[in-house]
């Protein structure tokens, strides 16, 4: 399955009937519904197309948690949930985010970028308790 733009590019399969490579199934927000380029007003391309589309998004519904030690005499902010430990130098922070890459911010100048990892909802929150608490 490969997507650009809202257009979803499905592998024609013999076995099932198909008699292209490859098949163009998009949403049509002018008619309400999916259409496919087989023509066809229900077919197994958009059945695909919406399965991989729930399976996308069952996988997003985890969040990221990136941490990092940052020196910041000013206002520390961050996209997403903020939590940071005092430390001799800065901050031990932790950032909960829904999105991968998390800026955080010092006095409202960018101060890092981190990538976050991937993990299930419980685990943030576990993450989270260990900080005791949002800054
Ligand atoms: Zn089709």
């Amino acid at each position: 399955m490969a997507e650009a733009g809202g257009l979803y590019l499905v592998a024609g399969r013999p076995e099932l009937g198909d008699w292209k490579p490859q098949y163009q199934v998009w949403y049509s927000s002018a008619e309400g519904r999916w259409l496919c380029s087989c023509g066809r007003r229900s077919c197994t391309h958009i059945a695909a197309v919406q399965l991989y589309i729930a399976y996308r998004r069952a996988l997003d519904s985890g969040l990221y948690i990136a941490e990092a030690e940052v020196e910041c005499p000013g206002r520390l902010e961050a996209d997403g949930l903020l939590y940071a430990r005092p430390t001799p130098r800065g901050y031990r922070i932790l950032v909960i985010s829904r999105r991968r890459l998390i800026r955080v911010r010092c006095g409202g100048h960018l101060l890092l970028e981190l990538y976050g990892e991937r993990v299930p909802a419980a685990a943030a929150e576990d993450a989270a308790r260990r900080y005791g608490g949002q800054r």
